[in-house]
């Protein structure tokens, strides 16, 4: 049995979580293979500054980590004979609690101070109560959520229990941070076949949706993640995309669609039509041009299809890459190789909860020959950042024997391809090797 607590600070969220995850050998495989005692994340409130500001990151991080963990050790399995007990306070009384096996955190890629608070912090608990430290990569915990959903979720799969889905995998990681296609090769061999040359999809739905958006239900609302408000704006109840088809053809795909409102937008990248690259910045600077044009001339109903055709562009964007790595891996495939076919792709990361998202994807997948490919969406709470994917990340590494050192450091840029200059998530410094 394990227990893992950890946090994950990427941008602006503060979590905790407490894992616990059964032992393979002992426990039935009708049983959950991982439970969540704890698991709460605090969100800077970034509202005023229209994006996550560090400072306050930082100082939101500093007020909510300690007494976020302190929540947190009262949800530890009560002590057990033969393992190893933490005293934790309950206002006057004292809880004889399981001690945790190892600590894990986010090390980064990320904001240096955020990252550092966190690690600090993990680093205390490691010292204090003599056990391992594991930091974490927080992109390759975005690959690694699908496993984590599946042992959440209880799935007998024989006498032997396995983590699914089983690798290779694809992943759609789509965050306000990044946007990038994965395709995971093993626990720490994660290759990326596409990533965005500007900005993320999230980070361009967020700043669309700021222009095309009503003032009012911008001013109305307490929420920095404006890519839902404007899918709720597009789709109320979602409801409106329904009839969608994905383009059956390539050239279909790359032609543009008048509006009817004098504005056509246009697919990224049709001069690379074959490219696995992603890009965004030009759409955004498009419809920003257009909202600035129109300004309080755009009507309620120009503003919907404008909202319902970024969306349309983006996600297709996104739909097209993932066809043309399918097909790129079918072309090479050899039996000969001993690699399982793809027949999963992972769709993560805060944008992954659009619910219209989801349907041009599926969509694309039956149209273009590929309906056989199963579609992952991890829960809303474990698609954005979270403690969970965390502890379940240092879970994965630590049953594969890795620790950190305790002097490791908070990294700016980790990769997780081995193939980057940096070596991926094992080429950074101060790995450990239990066996
Ligand atoms: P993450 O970086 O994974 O925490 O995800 C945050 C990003 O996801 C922000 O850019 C949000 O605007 C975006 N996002 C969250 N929900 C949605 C949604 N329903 N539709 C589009 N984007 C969304
Ligand atoms: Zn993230």
């Amino acid at each position: 049995m394990f227990q893992a607590k950890s946090d994950c600070r990427c941008s602006d969220d503060t979590s905790v979580a407490v894992l616990e995850t059964a032992d393979k050998a002992l426990t039935p495989t009708s049983l959950p293979a991982a439970k969540l005692h704890f698991h709460e994340k605090v969100t800077a409130n970034n509202t005023e500054h229209r994006g996550v500001h560090p400072i306050v990151a930082l100082n939101s991080h500093n007020e909510h980590l300690a007494p976020l963990i302190a929540k947190a050790l009262l949800s530890l399995p009560p002590a057990s004979p033969g393992l190893p007990t933490l005293p934790v306070r309950s206002g006057s009384t004292w809880l004889q609690k399981q001690r945790p096996d190892f600590t894990s955190i986010t090390r980064g890629p990320g904001l240096l101070p955020s990252l550092s608070t966190g690690l600090q912090t993990a680093k205390g608990l490691a010292v204090a109560w003599q056990i391992p430290l594991i930091g974490v990569n927080h992109m390759q915990a975005h690959a690694l959520t699908p496993r984590l959903v599946t042992a959440l979720e209880s799935v007998s799969q024989g006498s032997e229990r396995q983590h699914e889905p089983a690798f290779p995998f694809l992943s759609l990681l789509v965050s306000g941070g990044h946007t990038l296609l994965v395709y995971s090769k093993g626990l720490t061999h994660h290759s990326i076949l596409a990533s965005t040359t500007d900005i993320a999809a999230g980070d361009v739905i967020d700043k669309m949706a700021r222009s095309i958006l009503p003032p009012e239900i911008i001013d109305k609302s307490d929420e920095s993640m404006y890519g839902r408000l404007l899918e709720r704006f597009a789709f109320p109840n979602h409801q409106g995309y329904d009839e969608y088809n994905a383009p059956s053809t390539r050239t279909e795909e790359l032609s543009s669609k008048p509006s009817g409102w004098g504005w056509a937008l246009s697919v990224p990248l049709t001069n690379r039509a074959t490219g696995m690259e992603f890009s965004f910045s030009g759409l955004g600077s498009v419809v920003e041009r257009i909202c600035k044009r129109k300004e309080t001339a755009m009507s309620l109903n120009e503003r919907v299809d404008l909202a319902r055709d970024v969306m349309r562009i983006v996600f297709e964007h996104l739909a097209s890459r993932v066809i043309l790595a399918l097909k790129a891996m079918d072309e090479n495939y050899t039996a000969a190789n001993n690699e399982r076919k793809i027949a999963t792709l992972v769709v993560s990361g805060g944008v992954a909860s659009n619910q219209f998202l989801r349907k041009v994807l599926r969509s694309f997948l039956e149209v273009r020959g590929y309906a056989h490919i199963r579609l992952i969406f991890p829960p809303l709470s474990l698609c954005t950042d979270n403690a969970a994917m965390i502890a379940w990340t240092g879970t994965e590494m630590y049953e594969a024997g890795y620790e950190s050192d305790l002097s490791c450091k908070a990294i700016r840029k980790w990769s997780i391809d081995p193939n980057a200059e940096d070596g991926g998530i094992l080429g950074a410094d101060s790995w450990k090797r239990r066996h």
